[in-house]
C-alpha cells in the first residue's frame, strides 16, 4: 500500500496531473494476477502519485469486497486476457460509477473496443507504460469521473437555483413534454387552479394549451391558442423567442402575465424553457402612462394627440361612408383675465367646470378635447350631408351652456367663448381641417365673444389677404417710416361749443391700396406684434405736431390712442423721453386705451398708470361700456376720461336703452370724477341730448372728421360755426331718473362679470375723492377733459 497526501503533489503538478485538484488523498485499487507483473505499474504510480493510497489485490473476490466497502477513485485491472471479461463485468456491476482502466500488453483494436464497450474508461498498453503515457491515461480517467461528479453537483445547484427563482419556469422537450419544473411553477399551477395532470412533469404542454384553446367556455381560450402557436414556432425553429402578455383575471383581482418561450437543448433535442412572469404592476403603470399621454390631466379630456388621431379615423371612415365630419375650435374669451382675478387655481377650476358643461351638452358619439390652455376642440362624425349646418347649431348650443355664471369660491365668474367650425369635405386631411377651424375661429373672434363662424373659401381668401397685408405692413414699418400719416379730429366742449382738444388717428397711405383706416391694419399689427412700431411712430409724430395744434392762440389738448400691448414697463420711459424731447407739457396729453387694458396683469398696470398719472398724463377709457364689463378698474386705476362709444351715441333718439346707457356713463364718470366724452356725434339732436345729460365733451362728424394736419385749421374754424345746442324740447331727466339709470347700468355690469365687490369698489373711489353724491358733473373751468383732477 502506498499512502500519503496527494493534494500537494497534485497542485504542484507534473505532466498534467496538476489539472486534478482535490483535497482528499487519491485512492486506487489495482487488481492483478500473480502471473502478470505489475511492478512496473506500481513503480510508476509511486513515482507519479507518491501520496496516493494504492491497494493491490490478486483475488477478484477480495477486490470486489474492497470495492463494495470503499470508494475508490480508480480501478486498474492488470490481468491476463482470459480473466479480463469477468473482472471487468464484476467491477462494473459493483461500482458502475468508478472509472476502470484496463492494462494490456499489446495494441489490439478489438480488445480496446471490447473493454470500452464493457465500461472501461481507458486502455493502457503495458510495456509502453512510459511514465507520461500512463499518467495521462490516469488523469483522463479521473478527470472524466470528476466531470460527471461535477455535472451532478451542478445539476443539484441548478435545481436549487431554479427553485429559489420565483418566476414560474418549466422546461419542455422537442415534443413539448414537460421535463422539469421549479417550485414557483408548481405554486403558479396551484394558484391558478391547475393540476399536475395539466401542467406537471410528463404532460404535453401543447396538449394542455390546445385543449384550453378549443373550449370557448374557457376564459382566455384565444390567448391559449396564441401561446400554443408561439411554442410550436419556437420548437420548430421558425421563431427565436416568443413573448406574449396575457390577462389572468379573477373576480377579486386583475393580474397580467408575460409568457416567454426560449429555445433550449433538452434531452438532446430542441426544447424550450417557458416562464410566466407576473407583470401586473408594470401593466398598471403602462396603462396609466398611456392614458396620461393621451389625456389632459386637468380635465381628463382627450388631448390634442388623441383627438387628432380620432379625427384622422373619422375622416377616413367618412370618406368611405359618405357621412360628414366636422370640428369646432372653441376658445374662451379673455380667460387670462379670469386667471388674473382668481389666480391659477381658480382659473383651473373654471376650466374644469367649462369642460363639464360642454361634455354634458355634447351629443352622443362626439368627442370633446382640450387642446391647450383655454382652447377646446369638438369632433362630430357620421353627420348627415344634407344638414351641413348642424355643427354650427350645436356649437351655438355649446356656447349657450357657458352663459350662466360659474361659481368659484364664492365669486361669480362670467365666461364667454368664440367658436370656429369647419366641415370636412373630401380632400381635407387632419391638418387642413384643423387649420380651417382655426381660420374660422379667428373670424369669429373679430366678431366679438359669443360668436360662431363657419369656415368658407372666402375666409381663406381673407386670410391670404391678411397675410399679404401683414408682409406689406412689415415693409412699411421699416425705417424711415413714410407710409403712415396722422389725422386729427377736434373734440368740443359741449357747454361752450369751443374746441378743446384733438384726437390723433393713424392712417396708412398704402402705395397701391390707397389710404387705409386703422381698423384695417391695427388689429393685424397687434396680432403680428408690430403695434409697438406703429405706436412709437404715432407718439413721436403727434408730439412733433403739437406745436401746430393750437386754435385761436390756445394750445389744444392732444389725445393719442394706445394699444393694450403698448402698455408695459417701457411705456413710462418712452413717454417721458418723448415729452422731454418734444418740449410738450404732459398735462396736455391724454392716452386713450380700451377696457381690455384693465384685465392685463394688475401689478404692471398699476405701476404703469400710476407713473403716467404722476407725470401728469391723463388716462381715457376708450369705447367705454363695450368691452370688459367690470367696474373694479375704475376704483383701482387713475382714470380721468370715459369715452362713450359711438354705438350708444348713434342710438340717441332711436333706442331708449342706448340713451339710458349714455346717461349712466355720464353719471358714472361724474361719480368717479372723470370727464365724459361722447364719440361719433353726427346730429344736433345727439349733441343736445348729450349736453342735457351733462356730457362734458364730444367729437364727431357734426363738427369734423379726422383731417390731415394741414387741413386742421380750416376744420377748427368750421367747428366754431356749429351752434351750441339748446336743451332738447323733451323734458330732461330728473336726478331720480339718473340715479335709477345708473343703478340699472351697474346692474347690467354686475351680471356681465363684475362682482358686488367690484361695484362697491368703484363707488368707494368716489367717496375717497370727496365727490360723493355729485351725480351732475361740474363743468371744469376751461372745459379741458379731467381738469378737475389735474388742474
Ligand atoms: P376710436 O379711438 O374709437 O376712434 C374713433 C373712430 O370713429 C375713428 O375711426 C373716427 O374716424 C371715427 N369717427 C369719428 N367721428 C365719427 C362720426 O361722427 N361718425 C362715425 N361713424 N365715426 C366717427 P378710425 O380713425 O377709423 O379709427 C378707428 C379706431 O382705430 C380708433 O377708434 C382707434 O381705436 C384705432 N386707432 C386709431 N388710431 C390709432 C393709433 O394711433 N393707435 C392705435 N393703437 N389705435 C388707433
Ligand atoms: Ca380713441
Ligand atoms: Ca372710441
Amino acid at each position: 500500500m502506498i499512502s500519503g497526501d496527494v493534494a500537494m503533489t497534485l497542485r504542484e503538478g507534473r505532466d498534467g496531473l496538476a489539472l486534478l485538484d482535490r483535497n482528499s488523498p487519491l485512492r486506487l485499487l489495482v487488481i492483478e494476477d500473480s502471473s502478470t507483473d505489475s511492478h512496473l505499474v506500481l513503480a510508476l504510480l509511486r513515482d507519479q502519485l507518491p501520496h496516493a493510497l494504492v491497494d493491490v489485490e490478486v483475488s477478484l473476490d477480495a477486490a470486489l469486497d474492497l470495492l463494495a466497502e470503499h470508494r475508490f477513485d480508480l480501478v486498474l485491472a492488470d490481468l491476463p486476457e482470459a480473466q479480463r471479461a469477468p473482472v471487468v463485468r464484476a467491477v462494473r456491476n459493483t461500482r458502475p460509477e468508478t472509472p476502470l482502466m484496463v492494462l494490456t500488453g499489446r495494441i489490439d483494436g478489438a480488445l480496446a473496443l471490447w473493454a470500452l464497450a464493457e465500461g472501461a474508461q481507458d486502455l493502457s498498453v503495458e510495456g509502453q507504460q512510459d511514465q507520461p503515457g500512463l499518467a495521462t491515461a490516469l488523469v483522463h480517467a479521473l478527470r472524466r469521473e470528476r466531470a460527471e461528479e461535477e455535472s451532478l453537483r451542478y445539476l443539484e445547484l441548478a435545481r436549487g437555483l431554479l427553485d429559489a427563482w420565483d418566476v414560474p419556469t418549466c422546461a419542455v422537450d422537442c415534443e413539448s413534454r414537460i421535463v422539469a419544473v421549479n417550485r414557483a411553477w408548481r405554486d403558479f399551477v396551484e394558484d391558478n387552479d391547475g393540476t399536475d395532470e395539466l401542467c406537471g412533469v410528463g404532460v404535453s404542454y401543447l396538449d394542455t394549451c390546445d385543449r384550453a384553446a378549443a373550449d370557448v367556455q374557457v376564459v382566455g381560450a384565444a390567448e391559449a391558442a396564441l401561446v400554443a402557436q408561439g411554442i410550436r414556432h419556437v420548437l420548430d425553429g421558425s421563431l427565436d423567442r416568443f413573448r406574449h402578455d396575457y390577462p389572468c383575471h379573477s373576480p377579486s383581482e386583475n393580474r397580467w402575465f408575460t409568457v416567454q418561450v426560449t429555445p433550449a437543448l433538452v434531452n438532446d433535442g430542441r426544447g424550450a424553457v417557458i416562464t410566466h412572469v407576473d407583470v401586473t404592476d408594470l401593466h398598471v403603470l403602462q396603462v396609466s402612462f398611456a392614458h396620461q399621454s393621451l389625456h389632459d390631466p386637468l380635465t381628463g379630456l382627450p388631448n390634442r394627440a388623441l383627438v387628432e388621431d380620432r379625427l384622422g379615423q373619422a375622416i377616413s371612415d367618412g370618406d368611405r361612408s359618405g357621412l360628414g365630419v366636422a370640428v369646432a375650435h372653441l376658445d374662451l374669451f379673455r380667460y387670462q383675465g379670469v386667471n388674473d382675478r382668481l389666480g391659477y387655481r381658480g382659473g383651473d377650476a373654471v376650466l374644469v367646470q367649462v369642460a363639464e358643461r360642454l361634455l354634458a351638452q355634447l351629443r352622443p358619439g362626439a368627442t370633446l378635447a382640450r387642446l391647450a390652455g383655454d382652447e377646446f376642440l369638438v369632433l362630430w362624425r357620421d353627420l348627415d350631408a344634407d344638414h351641413p349646418d348642424e355643427a354650427v347649431a350645436w356649437s351655438e348650443e355649446l356656447l349657450g351652456v357657458l352663459e350662466r355664471p360659474f361659481d368659484i369660491a364664492d365669486v361669480s365668474v362670467h365666461v364667454s367663448a368664440s367658436v370656429g367650425v369647419a366641415r370636412h369635405t373630401c380632400g381635407h386631411d387632419v391638418d387642413q381641417l384643423l387649420h380651417a377651424a382655426d381660420a374660422a375661429l379667428i373670424d369669429a373672434k373679430t366678431r366679438g365673444p359669443g360668436c360662431v363662424a363657419l369656415f368658407t373659401e372666402e375666409l381663406l381668401e381673407e386670410r391670404t389677404y391678411r397675410m399679404v397685408l401683414e408682409a406689406e405692413l412689415r415693409l412699411a414699418l421699416a425705417e424711415p417710416i413714410t407710409q403712415l400719416v396722422l389725422h386729427y379730429q377736434p373734440v368740443v366742449n359741449l357747454t361752450s361749443g369751443k374746441v378743446v382738444a384733438v384726437e390723433s388717428l393713424v392712417r396708412w397711405q398704402h402705395p397701391v391700396r390707397g389710404l387705409l383706416g386703422p381698423d384695417r391694419f391695427i388689429p393685424l399689427a397687434e396680432a403680428a406684434g408690430l403695434v409697438h412700431l406703429i405706436g412709437d411712430w404715432v407718439l413721436l409724430q403727434a408730439i412733433r405736431d403739437q406745436a401746430s395744434l393750437t386754435h385761436e392762440g390756445r394750445e389744444l389738448d392732444l389725445a393719442v390712442n394706445f394699444s393694450v400691448q403698448q402698455l408695459d414697463e417701457q411705456t413710462v420711459t418712452k413717454l417721458r423721453r418723448a415729452i422731454e424731447a418734444g418740449d410738450v407739457r404732459a398735462s396736455r396729453l391724454i392716452l386713450e386705451v380700451t377696457e381690455s387694458a384693465f384685465v392685463k396683469d394688475e401689478k404692471t398696470m398699476t405701476t404703469t398708470l400710476e407713473a403716467l398719472s404722476e407725470l401728469g398724463i391723463r388716462i381715457a377709457v376708450d369705447d367705454f361700456g363695450t368691452g370688459y364689463s367690470s367696474l373694479l378698474y375704475l376704483s383701482r386705476y387713475p382714470i380721468d376720461v370715459l369715452k362713450i362709444d359711438c354705438q350708444f351715441v348713434a342710438g340717441i333718439g332711436k333706442r331708449q336703452d342706448d340713451e339710458a346707457i349714455c346717461a349712466s356713463i355720464i353719471s358714472l364718470a361724474a361719480a368717479v370724477g372723470a370727464t365724459s366724452i361722447g364719440e361719433g356725434v353726427e346730429t344736433s339732436e345727439q349733441y343736445a341730448v348729450l349736453r342735457s345729460l351733462g356730457c362734458v365733451q364730444a367729437q364727431g362728424f357734426l363738427w369734423s372728421p379726422a383731417v390731415p394736419i394741414d387741413e386742421l385749421a380750416a376744420a377748427l374754424a368750421a367747428c366754431d360755426r356749429i351752434p351750441v345746442a339748446a336743451p332738447p324740447s323733451r323734458p330732461s331727466r330728473t336726478r331720480q331718473d339718473l340715479d335709477s339709470e345708473t343703478a340699472a347700468f351697474m346692474a347690467r355690469m354686475h351680471t356681465e362679470g363684475g362682482s358686488s365687490q367690484t361695484i362697491d369698489g368703484a363707488l368707494d373711489r368716489r367717496t375717497s375723492r370727496g365727490i360723493a353724491g355729485r351725480l351732475t358733473p361740474e363743468e371744469p373751468p376751461d372745459g379741458a377733459p379731467g381738469s378737475s383732477r389735474h388742474g
